[in-house]
């Protein structure tokens, strides 16, 4: 029994598995751990980010082909158009990539603050569109103007009438053009997830029935009306269940309908937001989402196409400022594993007394005597008879040589017996498994790269890159180095277990991929214990299947985390160097030497650097 851990579930195709390794689903068909060797050849350590552009225009193709073929089956009328939301992945190894291969769609960006704004205005190709959401400034706004006199095609997003009153008086002082102008209106009907708190009624966002009137008449007064293009709404991230998305497209698409009838006339656009999610899971009966792309897709043109029809009104321009669908799949993160905690439980550091307590001897015979018959039943003795042996240690009757002996007898006999299982049906396997996780211990910081994870428990497939022809034997916990006891991914060992391999990583390297990591946890990362964002590098596969990898940029230097942090790097080396000239020292080539050390270590990323 080998293991494909749910890349059927969460794969989408991306990947297969050849040869025992995890390979690139392209041409030339690369394996991620020869990518991985290749870049580590070059003197790379630490964690690794992977970037795959293939992927991400794989999702834009995906996206504009589900709607065209939606809009085409229904003759739709409206447009399609996408804008990808900023604050969902604004590296530039992303981004850059991203408004390259959208350009042949006239793909936008979509930006929630001043920061972010600039950077459209950069990278969006002008007459692509730029949307902008959020809460608003007078000094966002006139950016906004000063866009659209770029020549720029923008939409600035009213959140609250206060907002628009900003507009109506920038506009008097700005030239021509000016921007467009969207209206976030506030839905009834609410989103599902945990991202849920971005729509309903009780919103945080958006412009209520009574407001929406007052806006009308307000941008008629100012005669504005002919700028107010495209109504917005947001249900929130990931949405699970595909009948919140229709609830929330009836509530617009009617909302579109009257707001024209009041004589919005250049009313012709609905944006939907984000919220169109992917599937993470790995385990069965899990799933994420209760929908695929094309049902969306299809079910956004037919409702949208329904109301227009029932009222009368042209067919709107959709626009979608999905994220996460654009950028989760591109990003693998690479991570050795640096240490199986029971690895340090080995015969040779066994150190049985001529006289031994008799619940060692026992274990020492069972250890001895096991058979696959016996397996489980020795398994379990070896767990009682352990926790009876650090019971006794409590109570002063057995000294720290018996309880290390124990220790190292149960762990054996474990071992044993998972290996004399090997071959039998998994449940049996699954049965010790439940009792007994070990624990992995991975050069990464679960703070840094699946923030996510620890602050909202969303899972992210995690799976060996290597050795998938042979059988996983040990139900695993994933630690990461940082010293925070939440640094720790477990799995519940009965449910839904995550079996890795019993290597020897002091013999052989051992690689763990975390996927769908490309959306949000770059930029949530933190700087926990300083560990930063990983070295990164991007691989480019060409037209005839040859991968390039480019790029490569590492981790932060100890230096620089500092500096980021407004420490005075003069200071800290003059401090060292101080140190070192005033110590106990004598030798000045002694002084030399160790001060060359440390600008050695300020000058070198902070992860740990083991040779595998
Ligand atoms: C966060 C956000 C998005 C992106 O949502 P995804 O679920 O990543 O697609 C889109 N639009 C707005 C207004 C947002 O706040």
């Amino acid at each position: 029994m080998t293991q494909d851990y749910g890349l059927g579930i969460w794969g989408d195709s991306n990947f297969i598995i050849e040869n025992g390794k995890v390979c690139l689903n392209t041409q030339s068909k690369p394996a991620i751990i020869d990518l991985v060797e290749n870049i580590r050849s070059q003197g790379y350590r630490g964690p690794l980010l992977l970037r795959f552009p293939h992927l991400i225009q794989k999702q834009i193709e995906s996206l504009y082909s589900s709607f065209k073929q939606a809009r085409d089956e229904i003759d739709y009328g409206g447009s399609f158009n996408a804008v990808y939301p900023l604050k969902v992945n604004q590296y530039p190894g992303f981004v850059k990539n991203l408004t390259e291969l959208g350009e042949p769609y006239n793909y936008g960006l979509e930006a929630g603050s001043k920061a972010e704004l600039l950077l459209a205005m950069v990278y969006v190709k002008l007459g692509s569109p730029i949307t902008v959401n959020g809460f608003k400034d007078r000094e966002l706004i006139n950016m906004g103007f000063i866009a659209s006199e770029m020549g720029h095609n923008i939409t600035i997003t009213i959140e609250g009438l206060d907002e628009l009153e900003s507009i109506i008086h920038t506009a008097k002082e700005r030239f021509a053009p000016k921007p467009n102008i969207g209206l976030r209106i506030r839905l009834h009907s609410v989103g599902s997830g945990i991202w849920a708190k971005s729509g309903g009624i009780n919103s945080k966002f958006g412009l209520t029935a009574t407001e929406l009137i007052e806006a009308v008449h307000l941008l008629k007064q100012s005669n504005l009306i002919e700028y107010f293009t495209m109504i917005h709404f947001h249900i929130g991230s990931q949405i699970s269940e595909i009948n919140s998305l229709k609830k929330a497209l009836n509530e617009a698409g009617n909302i579109y309908a009257e707001l024209r009838k009041m004589g919005a006339k250049n009313l012709k656009a609905i944006n939907l937001g984000g919220g169109l999610a992917i599937e993470y899971s790995q385990f069965k009966g899990h799933q994420d989402r209760n929908y695929t792309l094309k049902e969306y897709a299809n079910d956004v043109v037919f409702v949208l196409q329904g109301i227009s029809k029932q009222k009368n009104e042209p067919e709107p321009d959709i626009f979608v400022e999905s994220g996460r669908y654009i950028s989760a799949s591109h990003a693998v993160l690479v991570a050795p594993v640096l240490e199986l905690f029971s690895q340090e439980y080995t015969e040779s550091k066994l150190n049985l007394k001529d006289q031994n307590p008799p619940l060692v001897s026992e274990l020492y015979d069972l250890y001895k005597s096991i058979k696959s018959s016996t397996a489980i039943e020795y398994l379990h003795d070896a767990i009682s008879h352990l926790d009876s042996i650090l019971t006794l240690f409590d109570l002063g009757y057995v000294d720290l040589q018996d309880r290390s002996n124990s220790e190292i007898l149960a762990h054996l006999i474990v071992k044993k017996a998972i290996f004399l299982l090997g071959n039998s049906e998994y449940s049996d396997l699954l049965k010790i498994q439940s009792e007994i996780q070990e624990r992995y211990l991975v050069n990464f910081s679960i703070f840094q790269s699946l923030p996510d994870f620890w602050g909202i428990k969303q899972n992210f497939p995690i799976m060996p890159l290597h050795k998938l022809d042979q059988r996983p034997t040990l139900s695993a916990s994933i630690w990461d180095i940082t010293c925070d006891s939440d640094g720790e991914i477990s799995f519940d060992a009965t449910k839904n277990p995550l079996f890795l391999h019993d290597v020897d990583v002091e013999k052989e390297p051992y690689f763990l991929g975390f996927f769908l990591v490309g959306a949000y946890q770059e930029v949530l990362g933190m700087k926990h214990n300083l560990f930063t964002h990983p070295t990164e590098a991007t691989i480019k596969i060409s037209n005839d299947g040859k991968f390039e990898i480019t790029n490569i940029l590492e981790s932060q230097t100890i230096l620089d985390i500092l500096d980021d942090l407004d420490y005075n790097i003069v200071e800290i080396r003059d401090m060292l160097a101080e140190r070192i000239e005033n110590s106990v020292l004598v030798d000045e080539k002694q002084k030399k030497h160790i001060l060359g050390e440390l600008y050695l270590f300020l000058n070198d990323n902070g992860y740990l650097k083991t040779v595998r």
